[in-house]
């Protein structure tokens, strides 16, 4: 180890908090530190040398939130822009505003990894290891609350699915994550595989200057067009005090999310024939919605997807996009292969499948365990979580999207679970308490209790 290294190593710095990401959470976490614990000495700990994190880091054209700002937005902040769904560079110039107008920016150290991190219940603190720069000189950080703020996917690389022929293909092949500003796509052939909400948003936007845009999907995924200003948000913006009318869309808006996932859960068949008649409308009588809009699944069973404007649809209608439902064969010199023997051609492949999951949640805790979000173990069963949310205010965690190897396909998981034969169980980096329903998850109680930090990352019984 050279001396910088070692110096770094033996200098400790302690924290009473550290905050791990400068994204939304990370800058909006700070904020409430800094409000509700003035006295705390805090970081955060950014890995790349902006901050923003996903707003920074997606450049594709057209990219924007999925859901409205008046939620995805901070609930201290109002948003003023005049559309509710917002492009990407609005996003980071709104949270970039926070972190400056509260000095927040202040306390970030950028180019500070966070590699592991473990706990020590004798000295009641954490240990965390930290690579700064591009040379990745080590330093260790101690703290007594580690806030990981961290996102949800690997920010190095997305997902890249491996697809046969893929080295044959003669022209470009581009992750939406990996997108740079020489991809001209003015007057090419492009593919878009996918149809989640990376696709709904690239198709039209390239649309735009493409010969032609395929959105090449395996099965359809539930759309929904909405108009992209709100009107009755925009129009109380101009009556009421900004923080008031902020506030009231903002509940308007969680109140009618919540209303619309119960009547997809319990109508589902009603709520099935309303965003298929609202494509129906879109797309015209003689278009195939069968085929290409009618998922094999219930609305809300996975993600539905926001078509802002209907611009989707309106590519669509005017030929400039289309959409082609069948599986993938191989890639080929020109183009992509499907399963009917048929061809795309294209000079440009788009994939939009998932960002790779999380792996910079996750750390080792003093017993080996994996800690933070990813990982949860009942009994001998590992099971994987895509994602963890905890509500400081309303004190709920969520496990959303469980994977299990037990059952069949995917779970999605609630706030706290019950075994069938009772079974109380712990999960998470410290303040979840969860019973833990097997075969069936299900809400018993909403209850937090902070357990041992050793016990990080697995399901521990209680008592
Ligand atoms: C195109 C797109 C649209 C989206 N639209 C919506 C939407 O409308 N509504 C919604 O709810 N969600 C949406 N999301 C999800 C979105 O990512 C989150 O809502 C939100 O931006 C996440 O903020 P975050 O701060 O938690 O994570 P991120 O934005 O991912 O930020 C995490 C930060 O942590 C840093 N970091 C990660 N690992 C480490 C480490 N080991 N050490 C130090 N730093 C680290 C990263 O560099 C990054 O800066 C969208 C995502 C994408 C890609």
């Amino acid at each position: 180890m050279d001396t910088a290294a070692h110096f770094a190593l033996t200098d400790t710095e302690h924290l009473d908090v550290l905050i791990v990401g400068a994204g939304l959470s990370g800058i909006g976490a700070a904020w409430h530190l800094q409000k509700k614990c003035p006295g705390k000495s805090f970081a955060i700990l950014e890995a790349r040398e902006a901050s923003g994190g996903t707003w920074d880091l997606f450049r594709y054209p057209g990219v924007r939130s999925d859901s409205d700002m008046y939620t995805l937005g901070y609930s201290f902040r109002p948003w003023k822009e005049a559309k509710a769904i917002a492009d990407g560079p609005s996003i980071l110039t709104y949270i970039r505003e926070v972190a400056r107008d509260h000095g927040i920016d202040e306390r970030i150290r950028y180019g500070y990894r966070v590699v592991a991190a473990s706990w020590s219940t004798p000295d009641a603190r954490w240990t965390v290891e930290v690579e700064t720069g591009p040379d990745r000189i080590p330093r260790r950080f101690t703290c007594n609350f580690l806030w990981m703020c961290s996102g949800y996917y690997d920010y190095a690389a997305g997902y890249l699915p491996e697809f046969a022929g893929m080295e044959r293909f003669g022209g470009r092949i581009v992750h939406p994550q990996k997108w740079t500003d020489d991809i001209d796509y003015a007057g090419k052939r492009v593919v878009v595989i996918g149809s989640g909400a990376t696709a709904v948003t690239l198709v039209p936007a390239m649309a735009e200057k493409a010969e032609h845009v395929t959105m090449l999907q395996r099965s359809p995924t539930y759309m929904v067009a909405r108009p992209s200003q709100d009107a009755l948000a925009n129009k109380l913006r101009r009556r009421l005090p900004i923080k008031l009318a902020y506030a009231a869309t903002r509940w308007r808006n969680v109140l009618l999310g919540m209303y619309f996932y119960q009547m997809c859960k319990r109508k589902p068949d009603k709520v099935k024939s309303l965003l298929l008649g609202g494509v129906r409308q879109m797309l015209g009588p003689d278009y195939d919605i069968d085929t290409h809009f009618t998922p094999r699944y219930n609305p809300w069973d996975q993600r539905l997807c926001l078509v802002p404007d209907g611009d989707l649809f309106n590519a669509i209608k005017e030929k400039r996009a289309s959409v082609v439902t069948r599986e993938i064969d191989t890639f080929t010199k020109n183009g992509i292969r499907l399963k009917d023997g048929s061809e795309l051609e294209a000079d440009i492949i788009v994939i939009d499948y998932d960002q790779s999951t999380i792996t910079a949640n996750a750390g080792t805790d003093s017993l080996g365990n994996r800690v933070g979000y990813p990982l949860f173990k009942n009994g001998t069963e590992l099971y994987e979580t895509r994602d963890m949310v905890y509500n400081f205010k309303t004190k709920k965690a969520k496990i959303s999207e469980v994977v299990t190897k037990q059952n069949d396909g995917f779970l999605h998981g609630k706030t706290v679970y019950k075994s069938e034969n009772n079974e109380l169980y712990s999960v998470g980096n410290g303040y979840t308490t969860c019973n833990l329903a097997h075969p069936h998850f299900r809400i018993v109680s909403t209850k937090i209790k902070a357990i041992p930090a050793a016990s990080c990352g697995v399901f521990k019984k209680e008592g």
